[in-house]
């Protein structure tokens, strides 16, 4: 976004148009990535020595779901983008692409569901639940979580730091089994 200061008048002017999904220098195998380019629709205006610029930038995404992790298609809106800029003497252009990409990036959801409410994946079968419940709901998961608790295990150093911390929070949310299956590897190999 190449803002032309020499064009602006008094009242300064509109500016819209794209910038390409490059711009936000975004992982591909990402869990939240841009499907397109990052549009934006602003106002630049001079303030004494000050750009101001001020408008919506929109960018379609493709998230992976938290939960269930199927994709979706979302897009993300921010209708109160605002940067300021101190111009420099003589200063004829300024480019906005790292303000974009900053904002873009800090807005973007950190914990994609395809639904508010989706039920993601059963922790036994790993079936979609959103698509229908399984055959594990006629036997009760409970009985495998209380003989879980009921096994008394070593417990190694570290083990809470690696239990707690090295899993990121989408394993624990979508597979609790295979969570508790990986602390049970972790103490039956300090023996
Ligand atoms: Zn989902
Ligand atoms: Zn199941």
């Amino acid at each position: 976004m190449i803002i032309d200061v020499q064009q602006l008048g008094a009242e300064g002017a509109w500016y819209a148009g794209t910038e390409p999904a490059q711009l936000l220098e975004m992982e591909p195998g990402a869990t939240v990535r841009p499907d397109g380019p990052v549009a934006f629709d602003v106002m630049a205006q001079l303030a004494g020595r000050e750009l101001v610029v001020q408008g919506t930038l929109r960018v379609p995404l493709a998230c992976r779901c938290n939960r269930c992790t199927e994709m979706f298609s979302t897009s993300l809106t921010i209708s109160d983008f605002l940067c300021a800029r101190e111009l420099s003497t003589g200063q004829e252009r300024v480019d906005l692409a790292d303000d974009v990409r900053e904002e873009v990036l800090l807005r973007l959801p950190h914990y994609p569901l395809c639904l508010p409410a989706c039920r993601g994946l059963c922790p036994q079968c790993g079936q979609n639940l959103n698509r229908g419940p399984c055959r594990c709901a006629a036997s009760p998961a409970e009985g495998l979580w209380a003989a879980l608790q009921g096994l008394t295990l070593p417990t190694p150093a570290g083990r809470k730091t690696g239990d707690q911390h090295g899993r990121s929070q989408k394993e624990k949310i979508e597979k609790p089994g295979a969570h508790a299956q990986g602390a049970f590897e972790t103490a039956d190999s300090g023996k």
